[in-house]
């Protein structure tokens, strides 16, 4: 249905007729991906009319998309030839063209978040600068525009040392460590290079990652999410917990850094704020989305009101919904590519087949067009009375021995 409805879609904007959903907004989302098509199935619930902007044609959320513009969505001229049909302009990934939406802002059109969230987010850099000018707690960091700098902050912050590329990053694609001053010309060449944008963190000694999605409503009330653990793969979100099994001291402190890190920005919608809890009990920002997040993948079968339909809710201006869990425990699992093409949708098969046989659990299959190493092509949420139980559900899974009830 990608394209079908693209000459009717401009006309029923502007149509008088009564409104049938909960919103007469077209919600117009930047990216088809996994989060867009997310948002589409929340969207259907509500009869809430979303629009994608992707350039690939059989993008995940062009199937279920009330619309699906072909095209780029960091192109001026489509994201602006796009605004035109959406009454409210969102993202499912940052790596937007900020510029425009600075323009578009400028003539009217609303975007949530605002466009100048989008542009300190998009840039790592300027995002930690952001943060610690808002007395967030967060790595060390620092610039570096060659060697002779690279080696003077690795004299500062000691190794392992985390470079990190500005922009573009994403499940790690962006992140080299350097063990040891030798390392760092090679670190340097695996992100492509100085010209890229680089900067360098203090190696963060974390005992936990941890996660919170706080939504803001258009009316600037703001609610959060309970705090998730994250596990990462490689660099790459695979396993998450939810509520994270930390102290209540903690999941304050969390929360707290959560909560004024988004307040420090503009704009509704959902936020994920990544964090590192250290030995001491410190915590620490790692980084912001600002849109929905892996980390809330759960919240679908385990919240009172997903990420996904917070968001929909946040941005075309609707009362924002419970967040907290209506379950005790959940885990979410990645499916992430583990070979190239068929091998690798064998293997995804196989763990889905099992998942099949779980109680409480569901499959999600993002029905993305190719399979690739370490790719995101779907998750698994388990949810259960208790994360112990969770947990076992998670191993037979895992082990394939089916549901620990049989
Ligand atoms: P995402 O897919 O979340 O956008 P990304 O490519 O932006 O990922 P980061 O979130 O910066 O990457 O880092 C990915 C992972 O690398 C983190 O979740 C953490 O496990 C590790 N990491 C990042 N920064 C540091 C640090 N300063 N010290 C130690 N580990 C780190
Ligand atoms: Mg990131
Ligand atoms: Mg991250």
């Amino acid at each position: 249905s990608s394209v079908s409805h693209e000459t009717t879609s401009s006309l029923r904007k502007d149509d008088e007729s009564p409104v049938h959903g909960l919103s007469e907004m077209i919600v117009g989302v930047l990216g088809g991906g996994q989060l867009g098509r997310m948002l589409c199935q929340a969207a259907s619930k509500m009869a809430i009319k979303v629009m994608v902007l992707d350039p690939s044609e059989n993008c995940p959320a062009s199937a279920l998309a009330y619309d699906h513009m072909v095209g780029n969505f960091d192109d001026s001229a489509t994201v602006q030839e796009f605004a035109k049909r959406c009454g409210v302009l969102t993202v499912e990934i940052e790596h937007v063209d900020a510029a425009t939406l600075e323009k578009l802002e400028q003539q009217g059109v609303d975007c949530e978040p605002r466009a100048s969230t989008i542009r300190i987010i998009q840039d790592k850099y300027l995002q930690k600068v952001h943060f610690s000018q808002h007395g967030i707690p967060l790595p060390e960091f620092m610039e570096i525009d060659n060697l002779e700098g690279a080696k003077k902050a690795g004299d500062l912050f000691g190794y392992p040392l985390m470079i990190k590329s500005k922009r573009l990053a994403y499940d790690g694609r962006g992140n080299a460590v350097a063990k040891s001053e030798e390392e760092l010309s090679s670190a340097v060449a695996a992100l492509g290079g100085f010209d890229r944008g680089l900067y360098v963190e203090k190696w963060a000694p974390f005992v936990k990652e941890l996660a919170v999605i706080v939504a803001r409503g258009r009316d600037n009330s703001i609610l959060c999410y309970p705090v998730v653990e994250t596990i990462h793969k490689e660099n790459i979100c695979h396993i998450v917990k939810a509520p994270a099994d930390v102290p209540w001291k903690i999941r304050k402190l969390a929360n707290d850094v959560a909560y004024k890190a988004i307040s420090s920005l503009e704009g509704a919608g959902v936020f994920a704020v990544e964090l590192f809890l250290t030995g001491d009990g410190q915590i620490l920002l790692n980084e912001v989305a600002p849109r929905p997040h892996n980390s809330g993948h759960h919240t679908i079968e385990s919240c009172y009101t997903s990420q996904f339909e917070q968001h929909l809710r946040a941005v075309v201006g609707l009362p924002l919904g419970d967040p907290s869990m209506k379950t005790p425990a959940s885990i979410m699992y990645n499916l992430l590519g583990e070979e190239e093409g068929e091998a690798g949708f064998k293997i995804s098969q196989q763990l889905i087949a099992r998942a099949l046989e779980i109680p409480g659990a569901t499959v999600h299959w993002y029905d993305k067009p190719e399979m690739r190493k370490q790719r995101k092509m779907g998750h698994i949420t388990l949810v259960g009375p208790s994360m112990g139980v969770v947990e076992a559900r998670l191993n037979s899974m895992l082990k394939g021995e089916g549901s620990e009830n049989k």
